[in-house]
């Protein structure tokens, strides 16, 4: 093998190692889902399925307000779970709901 040869040879590993690489950061980066017990979704009342929303303490929750029409929920149509802005990106339940609720514009 000619030096030039074991070069290319040497940046295709290289290359071949970063795309590995790249592909195990992409399965590790699929978010995770929110714990309702986890302490910032105990804050906002977070629940996986609105209608379990304490009436109580959130008066002004209704049935209707769910992840899939808040404006910080990025799912798509049709998911049961999606990325919430409130909650880093982490995923949500398209039935559940929080406290920061916002109808989606
Ligand atoms: Fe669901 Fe919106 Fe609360 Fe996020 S901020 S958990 S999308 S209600």
């Amino acid at each position: 093998m000619k030096a030039t040869n074991r070069r290319v040879f040497m940046l295709q590993v290289a290359a071949g190692t970063s795309a590995a690489a790249a592909g195990q950061v992409l399965a590790q980066s699929t978010p995770a889902k929110v714990d309702p017990k986890d302490p910032q979704a105990m804050a906002l009342g977070y629940v996986d399925d609105t209608t379990q929303a304490d009436a109580k303490k959130f008066p002004k929750h209704s049935n209707d307000q769910k992840c899939a029409n808040c404006q910080v929920y990025s799912g798509k149509a049709g998911d049961k779970t999606g990325p919430c802005a409130v909650f880093g990106g982490k995923l949500v339940s398209s039935g559940g709901w929080c406290s920061a609720w916002v109808k989606k514009a």
